[in-house]
């Protein structure tokens, strides 16, 4: 087996390494405590190519692979969480449907500019009442001539504030098992009756922009409608198991910034005449967590593989969000344990990465959800 990056993977974390030290971090403060989207930062990542790594060139992209892409996210993510989710979304949300599932005309139309980082995308699944049940939606959408009119409400949905386009689920039928039959459909959001409020006062990522959505009487056309109608539901459980790599990749660089910033403190900070990090309590804490962030990385790099050797990857991508997910909180929670009174102060930072981490335990399928797919896997 050859763990080593590619020649062009290494240059991607390189460049991406220097824009998230040189660019965000001097940002990530602000961002969190103004709670405020940072459009800026998203303009020059659009510039440099960072919103369309894993699409091809054709469609305005940089065609690279999903690794490269999940290093991204994971350098990002390493400094601040807030960019890092609001960057995972718009790839692997916002646009990887359209290209998965999207005709030539559709990725032409509504993929290139998302590629191209020129607008954002989004993906509004979950409802007030649809959250883990996702097959409970409630959203309709009914045909009219050459149109959809789509009906509904949608919560919780990351940038759809700043989006050009969002890709909905809506039940556009029934199934001879008289099952509801749900499909993605992409709708402009200035299309009249489309209504995105911003008024969530959120605990962790907080310069993510997170926004409800009301469609009334919304009219878009028929080919609007994404990939095969009866099979929606499958769609975007593929979809669902791509985004958990990127949440992953997101959760290994809150962690990785957690052992770094742990690690830092334990050498300088004395008590008992001493550096902290010469205690083996703090060692061991120190030790776990780089075993942690060392299999979690393992495991991203893992599930991105597979998907780009287009091998079946539901369960390690389940794997994957669910151990990093999970070893970003702990990493967190240890990094503040070691800082002591420090740690509980906004200024140390680990803080915020213990607020951060904790949405990767809730979105794109909370870690509840990710045991059940995997017990699915396993045949249960
Ligand atoms: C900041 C943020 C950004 C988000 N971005 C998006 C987005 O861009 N697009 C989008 O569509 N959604 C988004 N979401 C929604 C997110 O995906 C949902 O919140 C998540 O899927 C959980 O749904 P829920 O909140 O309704 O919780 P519920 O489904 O009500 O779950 C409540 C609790 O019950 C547990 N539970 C539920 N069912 C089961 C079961 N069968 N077995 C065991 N336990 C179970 C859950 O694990 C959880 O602990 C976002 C959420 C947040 C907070």
């Amino acid at each position: 087996m050859d763990f080593n990056l590619t020649k062009e993977q290494t240059m991607i974390r390189k460049m991406v390494r220097d824009f998230a030290e040189e660019v965000i971090k001097p940002r990530t403060i602000e961002i969190d405590t103004e709670a405020k989207f940072p459009l800026d930062i998203f303009e020059q990542m659009g510039e440099l190519g960072l919103l369309g790594i894993p699409f091809p060139e054709e469609y305005g992209g940089s065609g690279g692979d999903t690794l490269s892409y999940a290093i991204a996210v994971e350098e990002i993510g390493r400094v601040c969480g807030s960019t890092g989710l609001s960057y995972a979304a718009a790839v692997s949300l916002g646009a990887s449907p359209i290209y998965y599932f999207g005709t030539e005309e559709q990725k032409q139309k509504y993929l290139t500019p998302l590629a191209e980082g020129k607008a954002l995308g989004s993906f509004g699944l979950t409802e007030p009442n649809a959250g883990s049940d996702a097959g409970g939606t409630k959203t309709t959408a009914v045909e009219d001539g050459d149109d959809f009119i789509i009906n509904g409400e949608k919560c919780f949905i990351t940038n759809a504030s700043f989006a050009k386009t969002l890709i909905v689920t809506a039940v556009t039928g029934k199934n001879e098992k008289g099952r509801n039959i749900i499909s993605a459909i992409i709708v402009p959001t200035d299309t009249e009756g489309v209504t995105i409020t911003s008024n969530y006062d959120k605990m962790g990522v907080r310069g993510s922009d997170t926004a409800e959505i009301v469609l009334d009487n919304v009219r878009v056309p028929k080919s609007n409608l994404l990939g095969d109608p009866q099979k929606g539901f499958s769609q975007f459980l593929y979809t669902l198991d791509g985004g958990r790599i990127s949440i992953a990749a997101l959760g290994l660089g809150i962690a990785q910034a957690s052992l770094d910033k742990a690690l830092q403190y334990a050498k300088e900070r004395k008590q008992f005449g001493k550096s902290i990090s010469n205690f083996q309590a703090i060692q061991f804490k120190l030790a776990d967590i780089a075993m942690e962030v060392e299999l979690s990385r393992n495991m991203v790099y893992k599930a991105a593989w597979l998907k780009d050797n287009n091998q079946p990857f539901t369960k390690e991508s389940a794997y994957a969000k669910l151990f990093a997910t999970e070893t970003a909180f702990r990493a967190a929670n240890q990094a503040i344990q070691i800082h002591g009174g420090y740690g509980y102060m906004r200024e140390y930072e680990v803080e915020r990465y213990l607020r951060d981490a904790k949405l990767l335990e809730i979105g794109e399928g909370t870690s509840e959800v990710q045991r059940l797919v995997i017990a699915r896997q396993l045949g249960c």
